[in-house]
């Protein structure tokens, strides 16, 4: 089939690449010039796993094409999924300008019929915005159809998510467009990934009903690891013991420095915020976002535990993108992290893998070893792979201070004790030699 799909950020162009290896012709539309010029050279402006060769393969085999003009595509493909970002307003509901510039964009452009799949992840009742919006600029006399097909995959696995779906989630109300979706999925379907076929509303609720599940389960187990830090029990054993009944399970059930990134945070704001104005409040998901605020900053509190006033102090940081196998850093817990030391008056070094430039005044480290140099403490913040097995030596040697300050729990504290470190985890016994 022919495809279209608007946006071409980590959503738009891991779908865009997974279907047009699948077989389709894919023309991706963005606004974002540089953007599409460097992805016609096969150029990849973000970070993920397995996702270059994807891209690359398909440009070379003609089926997937980037365009600013999307007038140039939208009268010869069959489907067009909307992939724009619907980023947190100040009062945290979801800006939907992109979806409805998008959709103004499109009924000026449709001289034919063609079904817009919402993959966005949007309030309930937006894909009745984009058809309303549509409708209204309409310059020929033609019919479409508005469907929503929300998007579960995760940064640093996008491609095998998409892949290996769990579900594919489509709310339709016409057999026309649940009929072209079906061909659109047809791989997946005959893989037995299953197709779950609902109204617009429930696939719209779907998708922020499953973040805000997984959410809950995030700050759940970190209530849980603080409440073993002062009861003197182990997180990582809890977390084992409940994850093994089946009705439970181990996934989500880590206990770290809380979620972040472009979704969680924002989609259980943005569903707050829906709930709200509907009359049926999350008190539930709201008590979620509270404690996951606190639960960002926890390696700070700690810190300040082990060092009394951080004023003048420096703090090496490792990690900065929001979690491991990505370069995103929306909402990263290691943004906040660095504002508070900022404000606490210390000086911070630090080290990723993959970001290599952010927005704020600290010291950008070659390497790991180095951005701990003379630092009064060390803060692990994101679970990279890199930082799994340190040269405990070297880092003794470069830290003025052997503090190790772990938010996501890498290492067995005996063996970073017996190194000579004082080691503070989350939910684990306070260690130190
Ligand atoms: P992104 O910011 O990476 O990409 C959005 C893209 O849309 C950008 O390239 C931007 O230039 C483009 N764009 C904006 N307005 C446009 C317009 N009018 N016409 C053409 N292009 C336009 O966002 P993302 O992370 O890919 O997320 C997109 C949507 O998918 C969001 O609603 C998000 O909540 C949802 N989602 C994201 C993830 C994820 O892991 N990132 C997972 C599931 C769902």
């Amino acid at each position: 089939m022919k495809l279209g799909i608007i946006g071409t950020g980590y959503v738009g162009l891991v779908t865009g690449a997974c279907l047009a290896d699948h077989g389709h012709t894919v023309h991706c539309i963005d606004i974002d010039a540089k953007k599409v010029a460097r992805l016609s050279k096969g150029e990849l402006p973000i970070y993920e796993p397995e996702l270059d060769e994807l891209v690359n393969r398909n440009i070379e085999k003609n089926r997937l094409q980037f365009t600013t003009d999307l007038a140039s595509c939208i009268n010869e493909v069959d489907a067009l999924f909307l992939a724009v970002g619907t980023p947190p307003r100040a009062d945290h509901s979801a800006d939907l300008s992109a979806v409805e510039a998008a959709s103004r964009q499109i009924g000026q452009l449709l001289n034919k019929y063609l079904v817009v799949i919402t993959k966005s992840t949007v309030p309930v009742g937006t894909s009745e915005l984009v058809r309303k919006t549509i409708q209204e600029n309409l310059a020929n006399d033609v019919t479409f159809d508005v469907a929503s097909n929300p998007e579960f995959l995760r940064e640093g696995a996008a491609v095998r998510d998409f892949m290996e779906p769990d579900r594919i989630v489509v709310g339709v109300d016409s057999e026309r467009a649940e009929s072209i979706l079906r061909e659109i999925y047809k791989p997946f379907i005959q893989n037995d990934h299953p197709f779950i076929v609902t109204t617009i509303k429930s696939a719209e609720v779907i998708k922020y009903a499953s973040n805000a599940f997984l959410a809950t389960k995030i700050s759940f187990i970190n209530e849980v690891a603080n409440f073993c830090e002062v009861a003197g029990a182990t997180i990582d054993d809890v977390a084992k013991g409940m994850g093994l009944d089946s009705r439970i399970g181990h996934k989500y059930l880590h206990a770290g420095l809380g979620y972040g990134g472009s979704c969680f945070p924002k989609d259980i704001k943005a569903l707050v915020a829906t709930g709200k104005s509907f009359g049926s409040p999350f008190r539930l998901l709201e008590a979620v976002e509270t404690i996951n605020q606190h639960q960002q900053l926890r390696v700070v509190t700690k810190l300040a535990q082990h060092l009394g006033d951080l004023k003048g102090k420096t703090v090496a940081i490792w990690g900065l993108a929001f979690k491991a196998k990505t370069d995103d850093i929306r909402e990263a817990p290691a943004l906040r992290i660095i504002e508070a030391l900022r404000d606490a008056g210390a000086k911070v070094q630090v080290f990723d893998p993959v970001v290599k430039q952010i927005e704020y005044d600290v010291v950008m480290s070659e390497d790991a070893i180095s951005a701990c140099k003379d630092a009064d403490g060390l803060l692990i913040v994101t679970e990279w792979e890199d930082f799994l097995y340190p040269d405990f030596k070297a880092l003794k040697k470069q830290l003025k201070n052997p503090l190790i300050i772990d938010g996501r729990n890498l290492y067995t504290p005996e063996a970073v004790v017996a190194e000579g470190f004082v080691y503070d985890s989350i939910g684990r016994p306070k260690r130190s030699s």
